[in-house]
């Protein structure tokens, strides 16, 4: 009977953005929590012979209260998807215009020009007058 032993579930909401293509995503996350708060005055005399199980990280009653902010924190932040995506397959953004592949998987561009030769495009797009006309 060092403490008290805590066990429960909590649901959070997620709201963010998919890492390929940014759309927003919205999600739930399930945490089960097990911890020890661990008395105080027990904390500090085991403290004194052993730090080794004890450090600052070990969770403590104060005044028969318990924290569970940090310990909620922890799961939560352990249980959020590392690079969380709006689909599983999602195919992200077209590296030409930046369209979102998943509204219009099938759309397509003209080879890309080179660099070096984009300015020819440019006087080739000028109007050319028909010497005939
Ligand atoms: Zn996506
Ligand atoms: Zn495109």
């Amino acid at each position: 009977m060092e403490g008290v032993l805590l066990t429960g579930t909590a649901t959070a909401g997620l709201a963010g953005e998919c890492v390929r293509c940014l759309a927003p995503i919205e999600d739930e996350v399930h945490v089960t929590l097990q911890e020890l708060y661990v008395y105080a005055d027990q904390h500090d005399r085991a403290a004194e012979h052993d730090d080794r199980d004890l450090d600052d990280e070990t969770s403590r009653l104060e005044d028969d209260l318990l924290d569970l902010e940090p310990l909620l924190r922890d799961a939560v932040v352990l249980a959020l998807p590392f690079q969380p995506l709006c689909m599983d397959d999602c195919p992200g953004l077209c590296t030409e215009c930046g369209a979102r592949l998943a509204d219009d998987p099938d759309h397509s561009h003209d080879a890309p020009i080179d660099p070096r030769w984009a300015g020819l495009q440019q006087l080739q797009a000028e109007p050319t007058q028909d010497p005939h006309d």
